[in-house]
């Protein structure tokens, strides 16, 4: 059977249609499965891959990463008192916070529960600790109003960074910021620690 010219170029605009169609929807996927969906910020996953994509150059491209990592005080108070959904609402908030609190370039991240993550390329400690600060106030300074409920909220802080603990890996970082933090909640919360090199 012979097709004329013009189904053959029916049919070849049909193959790209379906293509296009295709590479729209996987990276629609894609998307989906680097997004935390309460939130809409980047999802563990997403925020792993970035450290990663941060420490695998060599040594001499290798750039400058500052890991903070973030928990909200008293959070399951919060929840029992207030509810699940306020609960909701305040991670939420804190996400707008974050975003709004940061500069564009930060990468900001749910890290699970009512833990965030935040990273830092080509920034000093001691810029990453005043950033540190600012969230740190930017949380804590106003309560958080759901429905006709005023919750005060606050978060603690742990910082680590790459250059100072000569790691080459996400988990000696993350271990790090994580000392960090703990010794924020045991220091009185709502208050920022650098980890020890
Ligand atoms: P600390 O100051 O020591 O961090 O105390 P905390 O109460 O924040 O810590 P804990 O780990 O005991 O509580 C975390 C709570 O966060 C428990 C869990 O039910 C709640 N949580 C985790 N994910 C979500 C969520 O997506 N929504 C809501 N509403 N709560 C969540
Ligand atoms: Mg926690
Ligand atoms: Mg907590």
């Amino acid at each position: 059977v012979k097709r004329s010219q013009a189904e053959i170029s029916a049919s070849r605009d049909e193959l790209a249609q379906m293509h296009t169609t295709l590479l729209d929807s996987s990276a629609a996927l894609e998307r989906v499965a680097l997004t935390d969906a309460l939130t809409g910020l980047g999802n563990r996953h997403a925020l792993t891959k970035k450290m990663e994509q941060c420490l695998s150059k060599g040594a001499e491209q290798r750039r400058g990463l500052c890991v903070q990592l973030l928990d909200l005080d008293f959070f399951k108070q919060i929840n029992d008192k207030h509810g699940h959904l306020a609960g909701d609402a305040v991670l939420r908030e804190v996400a707008l916070r974050l975003t709004t609190t940061l500069p564009a370039n930060t990468a900001i991240g749910r890290w699970g529960g009512e833990e965030f993550i935040l990273l830092f390329e080509q920034v000093t400690l001691a810029d990453a600790q005043i950033l540190a600060e600012k969230v740190r106030l930017a949380i804590a300074s106003s309560p958080v109003i759901f429905e006709t409920q005023v919750i005060n909220i606050s978060t603690s802080i742990g910082i680590a960074s790459n250059r100072d603990l000569n790691a080459h890996s996400t988990d000696p970082l993350l271990a790090a910021a994580d000392e960090a933090l703990y010794r924020a909640k045991d220091n009185g919360r709502n208050r920022v620690e650098v980890a020890n090199t």
